[in-house]
Formats: C-alpha cells, structure tokens, sequence
C-alpha cells in the first residue's frame, strides 16, 4: 500500500463487518493534470501509471469496475456478468470489492443493518433523473437499509439549465439564479440557470425509498487539493470508492 494514499471515513452506523474506501486525488504517481491518484483508465492518462496507482489501493482483493455510462442499470457482481457496462452494482459474497469512479458525480455506498449485502451507486443528474438509486435499492432487496454519500459537486458549483430542472418533477434542490448568471460564462443561452444540490435530490429519493441517507457536503469543486472536478478542469482523474465485506 502507498503510504501517503489519503481516503475519507465515512460517517454511517454501518456494521462493523462493512468496509469502505474513497480515494481522493492524494498519493498516486500520474503528472498533472492528472496528479497524482488517478483511477480513470478512459480519462488520457499513461495506462502504466494508472495500472501503479489502482494496485496501490488497499482493498482485499481485484475491484469489480464498471464502465459506467449514466444509465439507471445496477449489476449483480455475483452472478458473472461479462457485460461491465451499468453505474451501480451489489454483492451478497464476503471479500467482492465494489468500486465506483467519480469527478464530480455523486458516489453513494450501501449496505443493510445486519451488513449482509453492500452496493454502489454513481449518480449525476442523469443517474439521478434515470432512476438509478430506485434500481439499484430494489437489488438491495427489501431490508433495512443505510446509504453514505461521498464528494461531489455541490450547489455552490453546479449550475444546469432547464431542461435538467424538467427532468425531476420534484422541485427539491434546484434554486433559480439570476437572470444575468450565464453558464457556460462566454454563452449566449437565455435559458434559465439553477445551482443544482445532488445531495438534496439523492436524499429525498434514498428517502423515498425507505433507506436511512448519511454524509453529503464535501465538494469536489471547492476543494483542489483534495478532490478531482471534472467541472473545474476538464480533463482529470478520477477518485474511487470500494465498499466490501469482511
Ligand atoms: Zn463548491
């Protein structure tokens, strides 16, 4: 294990058997702009040191990626699927590492009280508004269940147009800006702005959906010495999150 590879403790009443680790982009070996823990393989960083930084992750075992595309699909990473391509996956087997790649993009853990089942989400806007949470909460099956949201963009950074607004018919987390607040600046689209709160938005659906919501708040925008934001620079790495059983 590399040393010096910082990651977040989530803060969930999780059982002790459930383990979880976030990357941020502290403690790798790739050259800016993808400095220095970059995990992203499709991102145009050298594959030898993205090869270097994933095996200086501390997890039991090879981390069940995905390639992630921001639709609503949750695989069981039990039954041997070959097709990789979803943005949530579950396990019931002891030691299966499920990871999750974000920049920006909401990384949401899973488990249930009795620490019987974890799983993991990747939810952007589209993820969101796609329904990813619900499928992904429906392969949990029905127990009780707790979530922990790790970094992403926050409304202080996000700002979307309507038609992503039109996407939720829930109003929650979506503030109007002011008329003369452009985004992109150097647009010329008159079309109304809001700051966009994913924490709210998955919240309000884990809610929903009966599960227990813990962390949200950090954002990948905010902080550039801890955090890769695909908002912020364009072209980045990107930062993992594992959750297993013991
Ligand atoms: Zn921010």
């Amino acid at each position: 294990m590399n040393r010096q590879m910082a990651s977040l403790e989530p803060d969930w009443p999780a059982p002790l058997n459930i383990k979880v680790l976030f990357s941020d982009r502290r403690g790798g070996c790739s050259h800016v702009p993808y400095a220095s823990l970059n995990l992203g393989s499709h991102v145009g960083d050298d594959p030898v040191l993205v090869a270097r930084n994933r095996a200086s992750i501390d997890v039991p075992g090879e981390p069940y990626w995905l390639e992630q595309t921001h639709s609503d699909i949750c695989i069981n990473a039990d039954v041997g699927a070959t097709d990789r391509r979803g943005d949530a996956s579950i396990t019931r087997e002891q030691g299966k590492v499920l990871a999750i790649m974000v920049a920006d993009c909401l990384p949401i853990m899973f488990t249930s009280r009795g620490g019987d089942i974890v799983g993991v989400a990747h939810a952007g806007w589209r993820g969101l508004a796609n329904g990813v949470l619900s499928s992904t909460v429906m392969a949990l099956g029905s127990g009780s269940l707790l979530a922990w949201m790790g970094p992403a963009i926050g409304p202080c950074h996000y700002t979307v147009g309507e038609h992503v607004r039109a996407s939720f018919s829930s109003g929650r987390g979506f503030v109007k800006r002011s008329e003369d607040t452009k985004y992109p600046a150097n647009s010329d689209s008159t079309e109304s702005k809001f700051s966009m709160d994913l924490y709210a938005i998955a919240e309000e659906q884990l809610q929903s959906l009966g599960v227990e919501v813990y962390g949200g708040g950090l954002c990948t925008y905010c902080d550039s010495a801890r955090f890769f934001s695909y908002r912020r620079d364009g072209v980045t790495g990107r930062m993992g999150g594992f959750i297993w059983m013991e």
